[in-house]
């Protein structure tokens, strides 16, 4: 906008630029005429005194000059050089060629005017050098008003008329009045329109005025007025119409542009906002994320004074959540995040914040606990009964039970740091899900304790698998240096249910002899070894000391290995247990995988299949560990080849205890039976057991009541050509396992 102020003021400046030069123009050109005029007028003056002189010098030597035809002297003088009025007159401004009576009153009148101008000029007469002939300065041309009219008029010395007549110079005076004919002429010559005489300067608004001054006084006599041409006025006003339309334009464009630049910069800040918005929001819940939940704890923390009411951080972790996404599907497992989402919101305040840290996970951050009516432990005890309540979903055709584990800890000092109060919820949910989960639990200090303990122990243990690690490297061939402290295998031996003195098998459990803490049982390291990865390692160990240890068994019994679900997922897992069997000498069909029914469930089943079925081939046997605990599904016993079955001695217990234990124990050595399985009951601590379970078809028994887990088992007891139970039920197995295949 202003380029085009700046475009249109300079227009309009170039105009009056323009104008003002062409208005100096033409008073120059009026100026120059009037000049011109007065020019004019001292030449026909001059060259009428020499006709005069020649005139008057035949008339002078009679003396008389009233014998001279002063008509045809006024003739001339007005019609042929249009001059208004002439006199020939006497130095003392006495008329000298008589006329008629008319004239000579107008003479008397206009003589006093002209006086001065005579006066002038007989001086300079007087003063000139008659012997060079020149006279020219005694010409005299003025403009001046004579009868209230601006008028030219001339004077000028009659000469060669022996220098005087009757002694006395005579003077030729002739005059023109302006606004006649005169100003016709400039009109027409200069083409300046309506130009006009005035008096008085009075223009109209768009004319202009040139001042007449008198020649002698100065004195104004008059005005001429016109209406000047201005080419730049003229230029602006023709081009007025385009250059508007093109203001028109441009600005309209520059709005369009402003308009689309405008809406672009909103919607830029729009999806900023958004991005922004996303960064720090879980997508699926649109809660808070993890990023955000730190920034407005470590607020929170900063902002904490001393002595104000503290604030709480609380931990929650879905219980089961995993087993309803691997049931359910992924789809079903996003819609009950979104209900856990919505059902703590409800009981949560504005002013709190729930955050998603990721997958099941979720924080809440209570920044004025003690403000509310209910304290936090009842807030946080309310959200673990609600997320017990069953979740309805997929449209009501699926129903969930899960629940949750709540870890709490309280800001009460601003030195806190965020990574430490967060690790101090942390701990207080390791706690309440260690200690049965479904619960809250507040931290303590000496729950740090029992942490940092968890951590020391990984760290033990990663030492220890580095160590073992690097003896296997360096020596293959020579038997490793054994630590005193560290992972050991011990052997719980599996017996016939026919005759309970013949060792079927035996099932290898890890021990841990610790440095400080004596000997660790697998319920104390394997779920640090899942976390921290080691997992796999620790299986690997495991099936070398055992494999090898079991090739020495002199009654071929059947070793039963622990595998845990991760080590079933890792690639090249079947090949390595392979590996194994050959670096030991251990036949495949001495060896048994023993695998929770978990571990072929969550996602890879594919992988999962593959494996077994590689190792199925080979001649190794897989047995479902703790059936009955878990999902007990008739089509994974199918789908995955299973060889055996293993009852989890929670049912075994059952017998003798409760009324339904036999039916239940029954029911599931019928399944088994009718898929064609060896069945193995675990936990027999009583003769009632084992006689029960012998006599509901139980191929196989392992208990107390036959023995505990030991670093050497007597192998030799009971030794027994077809110790190996499993191997003759295989064929019936895969006729039974075709048949319920075609059934389901
Ligand atoms: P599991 O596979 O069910 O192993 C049987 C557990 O029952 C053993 O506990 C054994 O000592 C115990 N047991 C045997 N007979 C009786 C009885 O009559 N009464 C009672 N009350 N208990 C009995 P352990 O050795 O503490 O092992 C616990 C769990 O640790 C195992 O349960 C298994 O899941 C896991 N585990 C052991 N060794 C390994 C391993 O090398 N790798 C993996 N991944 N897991 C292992
Ligand atoms: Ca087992
Ligand atoms: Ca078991």
């Amino acid at each position: 906008m202003i380029t085009i102020g700046l475009v249109l003021a300079s227009a309009v400046w170039a105009s009056r630029e323009s104008d003002l030069a062409a208005l100096d123009r033409q008073r120059q050109l009026v100026n120059g005429r009037l000049d011109s005029q007065i020019q004019s007028v001292a030449y026909e003056l001059g060259l009428m005194a020499n006709g005069y002189a020649i005139t008057i010098n035949g008339v002078s030597s009679s003396g008389d000059l009233d014998a001279f035809d002063s008509m045809a002297f006024g003739d001339i003088m007005t019609s042929v050089f249009k001059y208004d009025e002439a006199f020939v007159v006497w130095s003392d401004g006495e008329i000298a060629i008589k006329s008629d009576s008319e004239t000579a009153n107008r003479y008397e009148w206009i003589k006093p005017l002209l006086m001065p101008m005579l006066q002038r000029s007989v001086q300079a007469e007087a003063l000139a050098t008659p012997k060079d002939g020149s006279t020219k300065t005694s010409d005299s041309v003025e403009l001046m008003r004579l009868q209230g009219r601006p008028s030219i008029a001339g004077i000028v010395p009659i000469h060669n008329v022996g220098q005087s007549v009757r002694g006395r110079p005579l003077f030729l005076i002739a005059y023109r009045y302006l606004d006649g004919s005169a100003l016709d002429a400039l009109s027409r010559d200069q083409g300046l329109n309506g130009v006009r005489f005035a008096r008085s300067s009075d223009p109209e608004a768009n004319e202009v005025t040139f001042q007449i001054e008198a020649t002698a006084t100065n004195e104004p006599i008059g005005f001429i007025i016109w209406t000047p041409e201005l080419p730049g006025s003229k230029v602006v006003v023709s081009m007025m119409p385009a250059l508007t339309i093109s203001a028109l334009i441009i600005s309209i464009l520059l709005g369009g542009l402003v308009f689309l630049l405008r809406k672009t910069l909103a919607e830029l800040q729009d999806s900023e906002q958004k991005a922004r918005h996303q960064s720090l929001h879980d997508i699926l819940t649109d809660l808070p994320n993890r990023a955000l939940f730190a920034q407005r704890l470590e607020d929170t923390i900063s902002q904490h004074d001393t002595g104000a009411p503290p604030a709480i951080v609380a931990l929650i972790d879905l219980d089961k959540f995993k087993a309803v996404n691997d049931t359910l599907g992924h789809a079903a497992g996003d819609e009950l995040i979104k209900s856990v989402a919505s059902r703590i919101s409800i009981l949560v305040g504005g002013v709190d914040t729930l955050a998603r840290l990721g997958g099941d996970e979720f924080a809440l951050l209570l920044p004025h606990m003690p403000e509310r009516n209910a304290s936090y432990l009842e807030l946080c005890n309310r959200i673990v009964d609600e997320i017990s309540q069953p979740f309805s979903l997929q449209g009501g055709r699926a129903s969930a039970h899960i629940g949750c584990s709540i870890g709490i800890t309280i800001i009460s000092a601003s030195s806190q740091t965020a990574s430490g109060v967060l690790h101090a919820a942390d701990v207080a949910l390791y706690e309440a899900k260690s200690s049965g989960r479904g619960r809250c639990v507040e931290y303590a200090d000496n729950m740090d304790a029992s942490a940092k303990l968890r951590e020391g122990l990984k760290r033990d243990l990663r030492d220890f698998l580095d160590g073992v690690d690097t003896i296997e490297v360096e020596s293959p061939n020579r038997p490793a240096v054994i630590p005193a402290f560290g992972l050991e295998v011990f052997y719980q031996t599996i017996h016939r249910a026919d005759d309970a003195d013949r060792i079927s098998g035996a099932e290898a459990l890890v021990r841990w002899r610790h440095e400080t803490m004596g000997l660790l049982t697998p319920d104390k390291f394997i779920s640090l070894a899942e976390d921290s990865g080691l997992i796999h390692r620790l299986g690997i160990f495991v099936l070398m000391k055992a494999c090898t240890a079991a090739a020495s068994w002199l009654n071929g019994a059947l070793l039963s290995v622990n595998v845990s679900p991760t080590q079933l997922r890792i690639p090249g897992f079947a090949g390595e247990v392979v590996q194994i069997l050959q670096r030991s000498g251990l036949p495949p069909s001495r060896l048994e995988l023993e695998v929770t029914e978990t571990a072929l469930m969550g996602g890879d089943e594919a992988i999962v299949k593959t494996a077994l079925a590689q190792l199925r081939e080979r001649g190794v046997q897989i047995a479902l560990d703790d059936f009955g605990t878990g999902y007990s599904s008739l089509s994974h016993l199918i789908q995955f080849g299973i060889d055996r079955l293993k009852i989890d001695r929670s049912f075994v217990r059952l017998l003798g205890t409760r009324a339904d234990g036999a039916a239940i124990v029954s029911a599931i050595v019928a399944l088994s039976q009718s898929l064609g399985l060896a069945t193995t009951a675990e936990g027999v601590e009583t003769p009632g057991q084992r006689d029960f379970l012998t006599a509901a078809g139980c191929t196989d028994l392992q208990g107390f009541l036959f023995s505990r887990p030991h670093p050497k088992p007597d192998m030799t007891y009971g030794i027994d050509s077809d110790a190996m139970i499993a191997e003759p039920l295989r064929a019936a197995n895969q006729i039974a396992a075709t048949s319920a295949r075609d059934l389901i």
